[in-house]
């Protein structure tokens, strides 16, 4: 058997696998290269197989950098089932649908422009119609519950603890007589988090492909982390600021609901109006109450005596952009959530337009920012940003809060790694930049022996 890796070589977007045996085709994860200058060109190149020969697709999770070139594979023939959790998927399709609805908006106003200049006009990567084709191929694949997903190969989805629904994928491989295991991490959560359990990969395997985002460095602690925030929330409702988050819509939004819920139970912080700017992030809200099976002991506790509820009863949703605009004229204090995460889109855009120029404003920054975007250029402390064309000067305070990764820091990717290293397996780092990725491969290496392969884009791994 071998294996192409279509993306996430040596940066952390485009996750996608092709796993071709002597009978069987199929990809793990199909996702979306995001940010960098030249992410469209690569979204648009071929993939190294007909999408019509696939026997399956398998997803690890439902974020796009996983799962945002489906649409693509679908349009160009790829007519078989698409697996993953069942919360996976529900995600997914809400995710698809943003994106579509997203490119639709973006395509619209460069098309306009042309129009005026009398230029070619540009098509969007996929529309409503393709995601809906998408959704129309889920098979749905409890967690621990192997499938026959292709002739001799089978797929069983473990924890990730990453988002809602994440999972590692198992693949076991008949081939030749033999039985290989072939593990694929996704993305790894860290341990110990509220609300999600905790990774559980396999005690062995043979070839392990791993994701390498954080594997140079640790998160501050989680505690430090939910102190400082609690912190600013404090001085916020003192001093009467305007909190600005921006926030991803599925799984930090989450987060962050449950350390607010805790600061007002404590009492810490008095209750203050707080604004979840984001369909999104209510319609995945509203996935995560549904999915209940995903969470750990201590959030199903808080969930079965509404304890959350009383807490968050100063929580509103928007909905129109009407009423996401009305909160320009709120005063302080208040936080306003909106997405995206990493401010290069969204409605969190508008709100920086608005308020980046003023000092009673301040920016809460939570997570990975991605080169290239405005959240990273907040992280670095620039001056100016520009955002809609328009330079602003920067008088907001920006914060930055390293806690509340949904990624393992490099002590946890270390754990989990630890889990199967004993059966000694082939290791394939992917999904991280070339400095983390080194990094991890040095300690794969001086921990357990493991010498680690760093393949790039469309390299092919005989195993
Ligand atoms: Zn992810
Ligand atoms: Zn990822």
């Amino acid at each position: 058997m071998r294996v192409t890796v279509c993306g996430a070589a040596g940066e952390v977007t485009g996750s996608c696998y092709l796993v071709e045996t002597e009978r069987a085709k199929l990809l793990v994860d199909c996702g979306l290269f995001q940010g960098n200058r030249d992410a469209d060109e690569k979204n648009l190149a071929a993939l190294p197989v007909d999408p019509s020969e696939l026997d399956a697709i398998v997803l690890t999770h439902a974020h796009l950098d996983h799962s945002g070139r489906l649409p693509l594979v679908v349009k160009r023939g790829y007519a078989g089932a698409i697996h993953g959790t069942p919360p996976s998927l529900d995600v997914c399709e809400i995710l698809l649908e943003d994106a579509a609805h997203i490119q639709a908006q973006t395509v619209g106003h460069i098309n306009k422009r042309r129009r005026r200049n009398h230029e070619p006009l540009i098509e969007p990567l996929y529309r409503r119609e393709d995601v809906d084709k998408v959704v129309g191929l889920f098979a749905p694949l409890p967690y621990d519950t192997p499938r026959e997903v292709a002739p001799g190969v089978s797929a069983r989805l473990v924890e990730a603890g990453h988002i809602l629904g994440s999972s590692s994928v198992v693949l076991t491989v008949q081939e030749g007589g033999a039985e290989r295991t072939v593990l694929f991490s996704g993305d790894i959560g860290p341990w110990d988090r509220p609300i999600l359990r905790d990774p559980a990969p396999p005690s062995s395997a043979d070839v392990v492909f791993m994701e390498s985002t954080y594997g140079g460095r640790d998160h501050r602690s989680l505690h430090d982390t939910v102190e400082e925030f609690h912190g600013i929330l404090e001085d916020a409702v003192r001093r009467r600021k305007k909190l600005l988050m921006p926030v991803f819509a599925v799984g930090r939004t989450q987060q962050v609901f449950y350390h607010l819920a805790s600061a007002f139970r404590s009492g810490r912080v008095p209750k203050f109006p707080v604004y979840l700017d984001s369909p999104l992030g209510q319609k995945a809200t509203a996935l995560y109450m549904k999915h209940r099976c995903i969470y750990d002991e201590e959030m199903n506790e808080l969930r079965q005596t509404q304890q959350l509820k009383q807490d968050l009863s100063s929580l509103q949703y928007t909905q129109t952009p009407d009423d996401s605009r009305a909160l320009n004229d709120v005063d302080g204090p208040c936080l306003i959530m909106a997405g995206a995460g990493m401010c290069n889109g969204g409605r969190i855009l508008h709100h920086l337009r608005h308020g980046l120029e003023r000092p009673d404003v301040e920016v809460i920054l939570v997570g990975f920012m991605a080169r290239h975007t405005v959240g990273r250029t907040l992280a670095e402390h620039a001056h100016t940003v520009r955002i809609f064309g328009d330079d602003l000067r920067v008088r907001a305070r920006i914060h930055t809060l390293g806690g509340f990764s949904a990624h393992a820091g490099q002590t946890d990717l270390l754990r989990w790694l630890g889990i199967v290293a004993p059966s000694q397996p082939r290791l394939v780092l992917t999904h991280g930049e070339e400095d983390e990725r080194l990094a991890l491969a040095k300690q794969a290496q001086d921990r357990f022996g493991l010498a680690a392969e760093r393949p790039e884009l469309g390299d092919v791994l005989e195993l």
